[in-house]
């Protein structure tokens, strides 16, 4: 039997055991996923060692870490810096990064050509790399000009709060901040925010489980607005996908975690 886990601090409110348990026992593949709370990003190593698992993910706050340990590192992961899903292949840790072509697949469906990404951590970085490569119009905006630096080195648009104009028209405003998460806190300043709404088209958040502040003003405004929790579906499906292999369908893989999600 293969072992999977997440790996993170948190970890104890992750879907992820639920939605990949589920496509092992149906699907069937002989394997099981377990969560794994890491105290430190020292740990991570070690214990991915200790567990002897053949892969798993990373979440919060080691994905850099993660990105450091791995002997080969593939795809978009590379130039994100960051890896959310690795595999043992060989006694070999392979890297990868399904966040990104996991939110682009989220918002698919949407037509839009320029966008906001409010936050400047790691979940910024992958979907500021994956409108990069998709062509896509973009400004990330951080409260705090500390982790602008990374986006500002690539040739990225970035703006604090300060030299943010929300008037300039965007069609897509995506909140990538822990701001309501665990609390009813904005991602940027009110005021900022609603002059934002009132020109945009689409709000999308990466936090899932319940409506945010910032979803709850984006739908007050008419905005077409869209959680975290298909976000957090593809990038699981791209995930199962390099733990077996490609051994499930896409077809079976979106069923089995579509329904698990919603259990
Ligand atoms: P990081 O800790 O790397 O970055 C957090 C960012 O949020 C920073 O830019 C920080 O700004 C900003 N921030 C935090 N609190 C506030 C606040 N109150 N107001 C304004 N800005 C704030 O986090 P991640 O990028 O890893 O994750 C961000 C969110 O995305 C989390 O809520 C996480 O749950 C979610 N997520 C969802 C996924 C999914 O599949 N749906 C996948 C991955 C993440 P500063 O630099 O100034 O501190």
């Amino acid at each position: 039997m293969k072992l999977f886990s997440i790996f993170g601090n948190p970890v104890a409110h992750s879907r992820s055991p639920l939605l990949h348990n589920s496509v092992f026992l149906h699907a069937p593949y002989n394997a099981v996923y377990i969560r794994q709370c890491v105290a430190d990003e020292k740990d991570l190593l070690p214990t991915l060692e200790t567990l002897s698992v053949d892969g798993g993910n990373i979440t919060v706050p080691y994905k850099e870490e993660a990105f450091r340990i791995c002997d080969e590192v593939r795809g978009i992961a590379c130039k994100i810096g960051a890896v959310n899903t690795i595999v043992r292949r060989e006694d070999r840790w392979i890297g990868y990064n399904t966040d990104a072509p996991g939110f682009m697949e989220a918002i698919g469906h949407l037509s839009y050509k320029r966008a906001v990404i409010l936050g400047a951590g790691g979940t910024a970085r992958a979907i500021a790399v994956a409108f990069e490569e998709a062509g896509i119009d973009f400004c990330v905006v951080n409260r705090s000009r500390g982790r602008l630096a990374w986006f500002a080195s690539r040739g990225y648009c970035v703006k604090d709060w300060e030299s943010f104009d929300p008037s300039s028209g965007y069609d897509l405003i995506i909140n990538t901040t822990s701001a309501g998460l665990t609390d009813d806190a904005y991602p940027l300043e009110e005021g900022v925010l609603r002059t934002l709404f009132e020109r945009a088209c689409y709000a999308v958040d990466c936090i899932y489980g319940h409506q945010t502040p910032f979803l709850a003003l984006a739908q007050n405004y008419g905005l077409v607005t869209q959680d975290g929790g298909e976000m957090l579906i593809q990038q699981a499906i791209l995930a199962n996908e390099i733990f077996t292999d490609g051994k499930i369908s896409r077809i079976q893989l979106t069923k089995l975690m579509k329904e698990a999600f919603i259990l």
